[in-house]
């Protein structure tokens, strides 16, 4: 197999600086980790070649040999450690950048945090979700403590530098070739250390509070929607961006209609009479009530469609209809006079024989079938 030019796969020019091989390398790192790439093997490839490139070329001995010899002059030393790709997760490399961008190069003020994204369980009623509405959310949220303002200490002076992490909140720990940041485990990534707490909010310089949130809910949305408030989670830290709210819609269940996409269904109950000789009748819909006409000899099951009386989706897309069930309801607490009738009517029925029920007669040929086959 012909292997690819180191330079190449870095997308860099013979001449380039240890600072360019780092950061081409970082940043398709990044890309191609299978972290991201779950299950692409052209991206495993892909990654294992760019690190073997920059394990190459980051090392100056090796990057001569590699400039006079090409290929030939580095492959008798990388044995094993060309294959032990699996020393970093993604999450090392992003923090490790991260260090870069924000709390590198020496730099006092230590690291930022971005504040983290707040989920919030917006419940709400079937009209809510299909017509929209402006709601107040109750989001929790962080204030500056004002008895100490914001320090953390008890006596209003600032808290003490962190002596492990010399304030940046994090230390680099080696990985193989890995220079791994973590969270300094003495301060939890703060840079500092509260000596004397102060009673209001036991040192952490914050308040919890509760502030009020209006939201439009567009109409049409359903369960499981998901609505991103971008800036509306916990505040950051040392002056980081903050986190995303994220609205999770929940509809409660409906007395009358479940929704189906874009349509609404509803099962409508019909007495028998209604259903043998026809009739009408009225049926809700969100915004007010519609006729129904129940023709003659309707049976239970049958699905009846009323037209753009559904959702009309958040995606886009059209308004779906209202789709009424019927469901024939077969008559209960009879008093005597109508078991009399019935039981007239009944009569009737069987001198009539399958014309009035073509369903049960043809199912009671096919059991006389059976059993005849079964020769009982
Ligand atoms: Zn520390
Ligand atoms: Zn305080």
């Amino acid at each position: 197999m012909a292997q690819r030019d180191y330079y190449e796969i870095l997308g860099l020019q013979k001449n380039a600086s240890d600072d360019e091989i780092k950061k081409a390398y970082r940043k398709l790192a990044m890309k191609y980790h299978p972290d991201r790439n779950p299950d692409d093997e052209d991206a495993e490839v892909r990654f294992k070649e760019v690190k073997e490139a920059y394990e190459v070329l980051a090392d100056p001995q090796k990057r001569a040999a590699y400039d006079q010899f090409g290929h030939a002059g580095v492959d008798g030393g990388m044995g094993g450690g060309a294959r032990g790709g699996g020393g970093a997760s993604f999450s090392d490399i992003f923090s490790d950048v991260f260090g870069d961008i924000f709390g590198g190069g020496g730099g006092r003020g230590g690291r930022m945090f971005r504040g983290a994204d707040l989920r919030y369980n917006l419940e709400l009623s079937l009209e809510e979700a299909v017509f929209g509405k402006e709601a107040t959310l109750n989001i929790p949220t962080w204030s500056t403590c004002g008895a100490c303002d914001g320090k953390g200490q008890a006596d209003g002076k600032a808290p003490e530098t962190c002596p492990t992490c010399q304030g940046h909140g994090d230390v680099r720990v080696q990985q193989g070739f890995f220079s791994v940041q973590q969270t300094c485990p003495r301060c939890g990534g703060t840079g500092a250390i509260v000596t004397d707490p102060c009673g209001s909010c036991g040192g952490d310089g914050r308040i919890e509070e509760t502030k009020e949130l209006n939201v439009k809910i567009p109409a049409g949305v359903d369960t499981g929607d998901r609505i991103r408030l971008s800036g509306e989670g916990e505040p950051g830290e040392r002056g980081g961006p903050p986190g995303d709210l994220y609205v999770q819609v929940m509809v409660r269940e409906h007395p009358i209609f479940t929704r189906d996409g874009a349509h609404l269904r509803c099962t409508v109950p019909i007495n028998v009479v209604t259903a043998a000789l026809g009739g009408e009748l009225e049926v809700p819909t969100l915004e007010g009530r519609v006729n129904l006409r129940i023709p003659p000899g309707t049976q239970t099951g049958k699905t009846f469609k009323i037209r753009g009386k559904g959702v009309k989706p958040v995606r886009g897309g059209a308004q779906g209809d209202l789709l009424c069930r019927v469901q024939v309801e077969t008559p209960v607490n009879l008093t005597r006079e109508q078991k009399e009738l019935l039981q007239r009517f009944g009569e009737t029925l069987d001198a009539g024989g399958r014309k009035h029920n073509p369903e049960g007669s043809s199912w009671l040929d096919k059991a006389r079938r059976f059993f005849d086959e079964l020769k009982f």
